[in-house]
């Protein structure tokens, strides 16, 4: 469905990622592992037209995408939520969830849209007058992920959910990030530095060091994988 191949970019003369090669398929949950800086929001950013591709190639349902600008991207269905949230802090959190439709033009398909992300955000529900800046940190990340799915993706790309948040609200965050691939087939590619969270709920993963890929394997392939659980998993 979404595929890179040997894709580089960067900041200023540093490439902050190098001859990246993957692939996810329709349905799957990717996880993108990996310690800090390693070029994980990097590779989102890249998919998503935010910082330009410099070389090689993006190619989304078989359409070469790495020269497109990011709304365009939007349009084809693949969406981020940004590491940080980056919610709209003064606008409710019905206006927030607005915005994440602001491309779509059938009423009636976002209607049933928001009532999917109340039914799996009720909390959402219940404040969807209150301002999003007076939000949890936990509560802000269910908005950027319901946000996000207002604008009905394809592809969700989740960067570092579980940061800065509390374990039980993790869990929460993880289990429905299973629940919306499974519901709505939506295929997730989850950059984590949770990797032990990530890899449970994963199908595959892909570890990424210093702005390469420098292993592959299912989730239970890379759970077991020793220099993994010492790298990655505290083991
Ligand atoms: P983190 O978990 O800390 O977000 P990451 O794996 O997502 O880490 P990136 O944020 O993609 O890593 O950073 C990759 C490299 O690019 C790092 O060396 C980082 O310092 C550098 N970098 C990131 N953003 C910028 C920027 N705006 N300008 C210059 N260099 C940057």
């Amino acid at each position: 469905m979404l595929k890179l191949d040997k894709v580089q970019s960067g900041y200023g003369n540093k490439l902050a990622i190098k001859n990246i090669s993957l692939e996810i398929n329709e349905g799957e949950i990717i996880t993108l592992i990996g310690a800090n800086g390693a070029g994980k929001s990097t590779t989102l950013m890249t998919i998503c037209g935010v910082i330009p591709c410099r070389s090689g190639k993006i190619t989304f349902q078989g359409k070469e995408i790495q020269t497109m600008d990011p709304d365009q991207i939007v349009k084809l269905g693949i969406c981020q939520v940004p590491e940080g949230r980056h919610i709209f802090p003064q606008l409710t959190v019905k206006e927030n969830l607005d915005m994440g439709a602001f491309l779509r033009k059938d009423k009636d398909g976002i209607k049933k849209d928001m009532e999917y992300v109340y039914s799996l955000f009720p909390i959402l529900a219940e404040r969807r007058n209150q301002d999003g800046g007076n939000l949890s940190g936990g509560e802000q990340q269910m908005l950027a992920m319901s946000r996000a799915l207002m604008a009905r993706p394809k592809v969700l790309l989740l960067d570092e959910p579980s940061m800065g948040l509390a374990p039980l609200v993790i869990k929460q965050i993880f289990e429905i990030i299973r629940q919306i691939n499974k519901e709505s087939n939506t295929t997730i590619f989850l950059v984590e530095q949770n990797a032990n969270q990530a890899l449970h709920i994963a199908d595959r993963g892909y570890v990424m060091e210093t702005g390469e890929i420098t292993l592959t394997g299912s989730a239970k392939e890379l759970l077991a994988n020793k220099e993994i659980q010492k790298a990655y998993l505290g083991i």
